[in-house]
């Protein structure tokens, strides 16, 4: 993994290292450039790392870390990697009201699930909004995460296959957007090891949206929820995402 990754970060790295005038003045044609080089980079980061997570999933490698942290913080976390103009007619919105609770949970895992969320909303829409939400369901004890996008959508009869693997709604030669058809499968594996689940409603050339349903509490060597533990500020630690 060290050996794909790191090829990568470079390119990502020097871009970013560019763009911040570290090594001389650009202009705004060739920011422009930079932030493409960044954004591809970043889908294809993404990519490899589906390949690699399911490479080692399939091989029983697969480990599990529970942690409490502030969902707030983190999604904040996530919020800063999409800082950057996403070359299209798209807004990205973020709304998490402050009282999302404390979460335990796998936080590397959870990052994974949401971004490939992410990424995927942006690829497959051309105009309009990308909303991230994320709410605390009381009765439940658990966070409802949405990704909301106007997108393409998808047809309701692909609806059953998309999560699973190497699934493209069009998976010609000649389709007009990137992946591998991994990136579903590896949500739906995480989003099982984290005892949440993940629905999806769709309308072709609407849009589409992926609900998460997180337990606030995760724990880690059952692989099952506990709705009685309460979560506390004792429990803090920070999320290594
Ligand atoms: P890919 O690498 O092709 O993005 P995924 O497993 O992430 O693979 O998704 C499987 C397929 O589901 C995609 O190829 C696409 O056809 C469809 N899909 C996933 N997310 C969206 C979305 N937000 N809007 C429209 N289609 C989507």
């Amino acid at each position: 993994s060290h050996e794909r990754r790191t090829p990568l970060s470079f390119v990502s790295g020097y871009a970013e290292v560019i763009r911040a005038r570290m090594i001389g003045e650009v202009n705004s044609d060739q920011e422009a450039a930079l932030y493409k080089i960044k954004r591809h980079s970043g889908e294809l980061l993404t990519m490899v790392n589906s390949i690699l997570e399911a490479t080692k999933f399939d091989a029983g490698a697969c480990q599990l870390e529970s942690y409490t942290f502030s969902l707030v913080d983190f999604l904040d976390g996530i919020r800063s990697n999409y800082d950057i103009p996403l070359g299209k007619e798209v807004a990205l919105i973020w709304d998490y009201r402050d009282d999302p609770p404390m979460v335990t949970t796998d936080g590397v895992k959870l990052k994974h699930i949401l971004e490939n969320l992410i990424n995927n909303a942006i690829k497959f829409t051309e105009t309009g909004t990308i909303v991230s939400s994320a709410r605390y369901v009381p009765d439940r004890n658990s966070v409802e995460l949405k990704v909301k996008d106007t997108g393409i959508g998808i047809p309701s009869e692909a609806l059953p296959f998309i999560f699973d693997k190497f699934q493209q709604v069009d998976g010609s030669q000649t389709r007009a957007y990137g992946g591998v058809g991994l990136g579903l499968h590896i949500v739906k594996t995480f989003t099982e090891l984290l005892g949440a689940a993940i629905e999806v409603e769709s309308e072709q050339y609407k849009g589409s949206t992926f609900t998460l349903t997180l337990p606030v509490f995760f724990q880690k060597d059952s692989q099952k929820t506990s709705e009685s533990t309460p979560v506390t500020d004792s429990h803090r630690s920070p999320p290594s995402v």
